[in-house]
């Protein structure tokens, strides 16, 4: 039996070589600025994307929702994809943290044109909220892993600040981005306001997102992440697997996107998948014809050991990871050219 979970690059565990690091990082009180070995990742990551500071938090939820409140008012609008994390996946937090309404663009595979900011930028006029925020997300996780390139980030910045709005970036895997396109973090880092690095996908960490920006907005991030109750005392630990995950496991990203177009070519053959979003990354998502067939081929992977998300009623996804093998690769083939 080899058993294989493809629902998300989150169940991935620590490297033997990943808790040695851990176990062996210097600790300290984060809540007084003490913890050296956050203090490494912060500034080590924040140097990576030519960012003047960063912040260690417990999850990408609380970067993004941190980033969002810092960057707007009560009473602001956000501009995101309609499937953007921010919006369908972190519970209403906007709108409760920020007491932001949203403009909610169709995108395409996740990813918003220019256009999509242009139309929804609203008048001046006191019946409409002020728009105050842009929001992208790299890779689109509801566009099936698509990637926005630095060239295309660079034109939203512009059009953002000709229009002095603010740019987050949700890039809980910016590093899949930047491997597939062969660009360095530093190309990005220079058009947000703000981006969101999640250790704990791609990067094989147990824990942890950073937020990076301006020292002043970190600052006051700070002050924010303490009220969300995520202020951590001897967060080293963890920190020490981010700074493990940064040397070790950014160009290795490649294998897995090798792996998930392997995947998609597979079930490009089964006659009940009606279509598959073009795999740029980590991710393939697959429509089915109908609810039924999508739950007849769920049951056959669960009942072979083999796991997968299931995203709508007719929708699947699968997410390659450090802990997905070509082993698990071979059986995984096998059992789709299996089915019947
Ligand atoms: C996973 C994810 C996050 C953050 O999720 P947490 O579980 O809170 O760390 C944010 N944005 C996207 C696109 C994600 O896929």
């Amino acid at each position: 039996m080899i058993p294989i979970d493809l629902r998300s690059d989150t169940v991935t565990q620590p490297t033997p070589e990943m808790r040695e690091a851990m176990f062996a990082a210097p600790l300290g009180d984060d809540v007084y600025g003490e913890d050296e070995t956050v203090n490494a990742l912060q500034t080590k990551i924040a140097e990576m994307f030519g960012k003047e500071a960063a912040l260690f938090c417990p999850s990408g939820t609380m970067t993004n929702q941190i980033a969002i409140k810092v960057l707007t008012q009560p009473l602001d609008e956000v501009i995101c994809y309609k499937g953007a994390h921010i919006y369908k996946y972190e519970g209403g937090g906007m709108f409760f943290n920020s007491q932001v309404s949203v403009k909610l663009p169709e995108g395409n595979r996740g990813r918003l044109a220019l256009d999509d900011i242009l139309k929804n930028i609203n008048l001046e006029d006191v019946h409409f909220p002020k728009t105050r925020l842009v929001a992208l997300e790299n890779t689109a996780n509801r566009g099936g892993g698509a990637t926005y390139t630095a060239a295309q980030v660079e034109a939203i910045a512009r059009v953002c600040q000709q229009n002095k709005l603010g740019l987050h970036l949700d890039g809980a895997r910016i590093f899949n981005a930047l491997v597939a396109n062969e660009e360095h973090p530093f190309e990005h880092g220079q058009y947000f306001d703000t981006i969101s690095v999640c250790l704990s996908k791609g990067l094989g960490c147990p824990v942890g997102s950073v937020l990076l920006g301006s020292q002043e907005i970190i600052q006051q991030a700070k002050r924010i992440r303490k009220v969300l109750g995520g202020g951590m005392r001897q967060a080293g630990f963890l920190a020490a697997a981010g700074i493990y995950a940064l040397d070790n496991h950014i160009y290795r990203l490649a294998e897995d996107h090798q792996r998930a177009k392997i995947i998609m070519e597979e079930l490009i053959h089964l006659n009940f998948i009606e279509s598959i979003m073009p795999v740029e990354t980590n991710i393939v998502l697959a429509n089915t014809r109908s609810s039924e067939d999508l739950l007849r081929f769920y049951h056959y992977l669960r009942d072979n050991h083999v796991k997968i998300g299931l995203t709508e009623a007719t929708q699947f996804r699968m997410v390659t990871h450090l802990d997905f093998d070509n082993r698990q690769l071979n059986r995984l083939v096998e059992l789709i050219r299996d089915y019947e």
